[in-house]
């Protein structure tokens, strides 16, 4: 049988076709086909300013600095993420600290976040994880009240909405991946969605070198910027997938509403059937407690009945570098639960419904083997 991976992007041809002709057109790197696609962005956000860059980890940590965050600061978030939400927080020097999760909709627990502000605190990083998005109402009546800026941590939540507004169209500084794996690609990259162009224009600098170029051919650098530019080949692919978005995350939310029919009555624990804002990122499954560490068993019992499964994620605070600045096993209970139990099963636009049935007959067949 035929491996179903949990993810796969899909390029259409006329991408294929976009891409080979920037391939042709001689020019490479950031130019015409970055702008369109920062403008594309930028309809859908409301007409706010968005900047490509060539991942969101450059994003996120580029609004780090536009929000002035740096040595002795400290900024709150969650522990169930990739490892780049709090990583980014270490790269401008700063000291991520990580609150638990609601452990229903896996999302950091706005309500204890108050406890965990102190004179240092200057922001939050909030995950849409899976692409469920995290109640901004609450979120920014609480960073407001405290004078803190929010950098939306919107890898995953292209395309949601918060009450029907666009992730991405309100809020503070909005940072999004275009990884493979995300709900629209550009190979590699990402985008900041700020408030004006003042801020962009830095976040411009920041992405090439510092430099900003005078009319007479010369430029002047006056900080010190990395090089995080995307090229016009990834913002060809972006182009061909914005256009796909919206469908695509319908088909999402078609699987994964078939998902909840096929698990309903089993011992899995589902996520909250969000059928309105998600974007249906990911389909994430818990094992029962008495189960849990039974998890590479069933990730193996899947393989051979050629699926493919993903932990995402680990909780950030139990990997090694953050062990040695302090944290431990212990420190978030609902965090390190679900992460020791959590299971990301397959889910991409070109599913069929039939592979739904397939990796729940396989789930099914493998908890009771675990069960024997
Ligand atoms: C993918 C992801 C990132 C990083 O995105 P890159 O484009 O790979 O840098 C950050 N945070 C979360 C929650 C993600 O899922």
């Amino acid at each position: 049988m035929e491996f179903l991976p949990f993810t796969r992007p899909s390029v259409d041809e006329s991408t294929i076709a976009a891409v080979g002709a920037v391939l042709r057109s001689g020019w490479l790197t950031t130019g015409p086909k970055c702008k369109e696609l920062e403008a594309a962005l930028s309809a859908r956000a409301g007409g706010r300013p968005v900047r490509l860059v060539n991942s969101a980890t450059a994003a996120l940590e580029f609004a780090l600095r536009i929000a002035g965050v740096g040595r002795g600061d400290e900024v709150i978030t969650t522990s169930l993420s990739w490892v780049a939400t709090a990583n980014v927080i270490l790269a401008v020097g700063a000291t991520p600290v990580f609150v638990d999760i609601d452990p229903i909709t896996r999302l950091i627990d706005l309500e204890l976040i108050e406890s965990a502000i102190t004179s240092k605190t200057r922001a939050i990083i909030p995950v849409d994880l899976a692409g469920l998005p995290v109640d901004r109402d609450r979120l920014y009546e609480i960073a407001w009240s405290h004078g803190l800026r929010v950098i939306e941590d919107a890898a995953q939540s292209q395309g949601a909405n918060w009450h029907g507004v666009e992730i991405g169209a309100a809020g503070d500084l909005v940072a999004m991946s275009f990884h493979p794996n995300k709900n629209m690609t550009t190979g590699e990259g990402g985008c900041l969605v700020m408030h004006d162009e003042a801020e962009a224009q830095l976040f411009e600098k920041l992405r090439l070198q510092g430099v900003t170029r005078d009319a007479d051919g010369t430029y002047d650098c006056d900080l010190l910027g990395g090089k995080a530019n995307l090229t016009d080949i990834g913002a060809a692919i972006g182009l061909g997938q914005l256009h796909h978005l919206d469908e695509n995350n319908q088909r999402r939310a078609e699987l994964a509403g078939l998902y909840f029919q096929r698990l309903a009555l089993t011992d899995f624990i589902l996520p909250p059937a969000d059928f309105e804002q998600s974007n249906w990122h990911m389909f994430q499954v818990l094992l029962p407690q008495e189960l849990a560490s039974q998890r590479p068993v069933l990730i193996r019992l899947l393989k051979e009945a050629s699926i493919g499964s993903g932990v995402h994620y680990p909780a950030i605070h139990t990997t090694s570098l953050y062990r040695q600045l302090g944290w431990r096993a212990g420190d978030l209970p609902h965090t390190e639960s679900v992460a020791a139990r959590i299971l990301t099963l397959p889910l991409f636009p070109q599913m069929q419904d039939a592979d739904v049935d397939r990796v729940c007959d396989a789930l099914l067949i493998a908890l009771k083997q675990l069960r024997s």
